[in-house]
């Protein structure tokens, strides 16, 4: 058997790095060979520090590792990101410059224009935008980002409607899950019983993030999709599960049923389909009137599976349609663990 590559977890005692711990337990090419976080947690055993929230049991391997500094070199090939966004430029960059590849879920580089911003199903090109990157920033490694967590399920639904149809207008309500602040997140006394219409810096990056995915790259560089996309943000009592009311103009007339099969044949490239991270179907159409929902439709394809019901003729724009998407899954560490199989399938890890 092949020796597994070893990655690191940066931020691995938060939400998302957690996530990052147990998809990356018994990964089949991967290899946990370093765990880190503040240097408040530094040097500590991780079964200590951590406040274990998975619902599998903390491996006794992991648990017994103990924590580095968030500085590199570690011992690791891959550094997936989960770091608080507000200190996690200079030690992405760090990791970069030290050869390391970062695989990021924060948002301090995903719209610079060399980094790619990756769903693997629909823009998995777009990854030779590492090339350049090395050229521009001159070092080693490099730095690839995931989208944001409500991002990740809206260009998904989108992707091919886009490609069949042409989407040209978006209007998004999100509901999302109190596990998208992070832990502890929002306080219980303000979410209990609650909905909060505010999620700061959210609905640009929801506006920013699909263009840059559904864009097309050529000459090194990504042309944004010219969509135009209103999105509102809310934050919900539920603990996973981003749910999205979603509204689109398409370039031509489609009705629910050409719509359908659109989203139920969409696969994404062989190439990404025989990663071990990709689901069956990365979109599932649900036909019942009250799917999906979040207590029972997250799981699906192991949380890489976005769930699509609801889809109608909408008044006033073409369609409208609902979705939920997994996000620490899909939208955070799942989708970096794709992005990383992706790298390793395309002969980018020496
Ligand atoms: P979180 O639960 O608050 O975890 C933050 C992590 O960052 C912890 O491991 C923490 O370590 C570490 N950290 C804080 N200050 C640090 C420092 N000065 N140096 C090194 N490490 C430090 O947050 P999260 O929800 O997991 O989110 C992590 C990142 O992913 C954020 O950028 C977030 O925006 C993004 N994201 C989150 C989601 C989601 O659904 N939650 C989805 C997509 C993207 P200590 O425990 O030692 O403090």
């Amino acid at each position: 058997m092949k020796a597994r590559i070893p990655v690191a977890v940066l931020g691995a005692t938060g939400t998302v790095g957690q996530k990052f711990v147990r998809l990356l337990t018994d990964h089949p090419w991967f290899e946990i060979a370093a765990l880190a976080a503040s240097d408040q947690s530094a040097g500590r055993p991780y079964g200590e520090v951590v406040r274990w929230r998975e619902p599998v049991p903390l491996p006794e391997r992991v648990a017994g590792m103990t924590i580095a500094r968030s500085t590199p070199p570690l011992p690791a090939r891959i550094a997936f990101s989960a770091l608080d966004a507000d200190v996690a430029r200079d030690i992405e960059q760090g990791f970069a410059k030290c050869g390391a590849i970062v695989v990021t879920n924060t948002r301090i580089h995903r719209m610079d224009a060399d980094v790619p911003l990756l769903i693997p199903e629909i823009n998995a090109e777009h990854i030779a935008l590492i090339e350049r990157q090395r050229t521009s920033r001159g070092w080693p490694g490099a730095i690839l980002a995931n989208p944001n967590c409500s991002t990740a399920g809206l260009a998904l639904a989108l992707a091919p409607l886009h490609a069949a149809f042409g989407v040209e207008k978006v209007f998004v309500t999100t509901l999302q899950a109190v596990s998208g602040a992070g832990y502890p997140g929002v306080p219980s006394l303000d979410i209990l019983g609650n909905v909060i219409p505010f999620i700061g810096g959210e609905e640009e990056k929801m506006e920013r993030e699909t263009a840059k995915i559904l864009g097309t790259f050529g000459d090194g560089a990504v042309e944004p999709a010219p969509i135009g996309l209103s999105a509102q943000c809310n934050r919900v009592a539920t603990v996973d599960g981003h749910l999205e009311t979603v509204s689109v103009e398409l370039r031509r007339r489609v009705t629910p049923e050409e719509a359908i099969t659109a989203l139920r044949e969409f696969r994404g490239p062989e190439s990404v389909r025989a990663l071990p991270s990709s689901p069956a179907t990365p979109i599932e159409v649900d036909p019942r009137p009250d799917r999906p929902q979040p207590r029972l439709d997250l799981e699906r394809g192991n949380g890489m599976t976005v769930t699509v019901g609801r889809v109608r003729p909408c008044p006033l724009l073409d369609l409208r349609f609902v979705l939920l998407s997994h996000n620490t899954i899909r939208g955070a560490a799942g989708a970096g663990v794709q992005i990383a199989e992706l790298l390793v399938a395309e002969g980018r890890v020496e």
